[in-house]
């Protein structure tokens, strides 16, 4: 009965890539509770379901559409179904169902579907979040009397830089490299290849079921045709600043329909040797793309896999590069530095958040947001995590706060405020160098 537990992870993810840059509008003020821009277009099923107020007044009482209460009764019957051999009738109609939505641009349709299914199943709307995902991902398309499986892919990479983690077109060569090393080391030996020639910013990732469907379909007709698809990015939103964040190459690829798709599916192969030939091999030709960056690649993976694991990895990775950050530009040693984290609360627990200074006086100098994702609430194990990660970078002073702190944001730039040794929760601001204007802005 599919993998519920991806699909509830899927259900909240936000990705707020962790460090925010002194700079004013870091956050993306138009989103409804100023959660912080989005990472993937799955984010949407989450929030959407998540606030309370928007359940009430967008589903329980809205009547929905023939098309989606079938969709509900479709997934209703999949969750309940007791054995493969039913999973399967389910899944073929469902499967059928959401491909012809997708195609028709009933997106409406498929959040209205899984917005009720959230109040009232939670199995149900699971599995149908799954196959939603799995539909907007892959598909099939004939070429000459033969059928291809498609699949969407994404490879994300974690970056942080103190000037500016670059986005926007891929040169030819780089583009044709990063096929090749792909080619050799992530995916099978069968598959055909296409990329989006275009570094995304998690804000220029398509943000709906509908839009991924599409570039789904448009990168695998290219993969089949042995070409690369050129994104006009003048059309794509700006990409905010971030200390740390993600990036991401998104392609598609074709295989004969059954054959293996990637390097750990060949008897030969595994996910951890070809992550450590990615890195290895496909690092370099990477180099050229984050000019001025550290920056990590994660594994290819299916691109809603491949999107949770980045916003999962990047939490951490925000943390690592934010002390290094400070290391550098501060001249103090970890041990010197203090970290405070504190929980951040609206009707619930939102996120964590850490304030990081100087151990031996009050100011906070800089801070990272730690989203919650998938199924995490109070309840989880993090600020252990958190203080491990801080432990191992050298910190000495790792500080949990066990208050409650508002979900509160600057009035003026709105930035997060981040938790001090005091207890309050202040506006991060970078010690002023010599002979460089004060970097306060208000
Ligand atoms: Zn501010």
């Amino acid at each position: 009965m599919g993998s519920r537990t991806k699909a509830r992870e899927g259900m909240r993810m936000n990705g707020q890539g962790g460090i925010v840059e002194e700079r004013p509008v870091a956050i993306d003020v138009t989103h409804p509770g100023g959660r912080g821009r989005l990472a993937t277009m799955a984010h949407f099923i989450a929030t959407g379901s998540a606030d309370p107020m928007k359940r009430t007044r967008f589903s329980s009482r809205k009547r929905i559409s023939t098309d989606a209460a079938e969709l509900g009764r479709l997934a209703t019957g999949l969750a309940e179904s007791g054995g493969k051999l039913e999973d399967a009738f389910w899944e073929a109609q469902l499967g059928e169902l959401i491909d012809r939505l997708l195609h028709d641009g009933a997106e409406d349709d498929l959040n209205a579907a899984l917005d009720r299914l959230f109040d009232t199943n939670a199995p149900a709307h699971d599995e149908l979040a799954d196959m939603i995902e799995a539909r907007a991902e892959s598909g099939v398309l004939s070429m000459q009397g033969q059928e291809f499986d498609i699949l969407l892919f994404n490879v994300p990479l974690l970056a942080w830089s103190r000037f500016s983690i670059p986005a926007g077109t891929i040169a030819q060569g780089t583009l044709q490299s990063l096929k090749v090393q792909l080619g050799a080391h992530v995916f099978a030996a069968g598959a055909q290849l296409a990329l989006t020639d275009y570094l995304y910013s998690p804000d220029q990732l398509p943000r709906t079921f509908v839009d991924t469907h599409q570039l789904m379909r448009e990168l695998g007709a290219a993969a089949l045709a042995g070409r690369d698809l050129k994104l006009d990015g003048s059309t794509l939103p700006e990409t905010n600043r971030f200390l740390s964040d993600t990036r991401y190459l998104v392609g598609a690829i074709a295989v004969r329909r059954g054959m293996p798709v990637f390097r750990w599916n060949e008897a030969d192969g595994t996910r951890e040797g070809a992550l450590r030939e990615w890195i290895k091999q496909g690092g370099p030709c990477l180099e050229p793309l984050l000019t001025g960056c550290a920056f990590q690649p994660l594994l290819a993976d299916a691109y809603h896999a491949a999107c949770r694991q980045a916003d999962s990895a990047s939490r951490p990775y925000s943390l690592r590069a934010s002390v290094a950050f400070l290391q550098t530009t501060t001249g103090k040693t970890a041990e010197q530095l203090r970290a405070v984290v504190g929980g951040f609360h609206d009707q619930r627990l939102e996120e964590y958040r850490i304030g990081f200074g100087p151990r031996d006086g009050e100011a906070v100098w800089h801070g990272v947001v730690w989203p919650l994702l998938g199924a995490e609430d109070e309840g989880s194990e993090i600020t252990g995590e958190i203080e491990n990660v801080l432990r191992e970078c050298g910190l000495k002073e790792v500080v949990v706060l066990d208050q409650r702190f508002p979900f509160e944001f600057c009035d003026d730039c709105g930035a997060p405020l981040y938790p001090n040794i005091e207890g309050d929760a202040v506006h991060a601001e970078m010690p002023e160098e010599k002979n460089a204007p004060s970097q306060t802005l208000h």
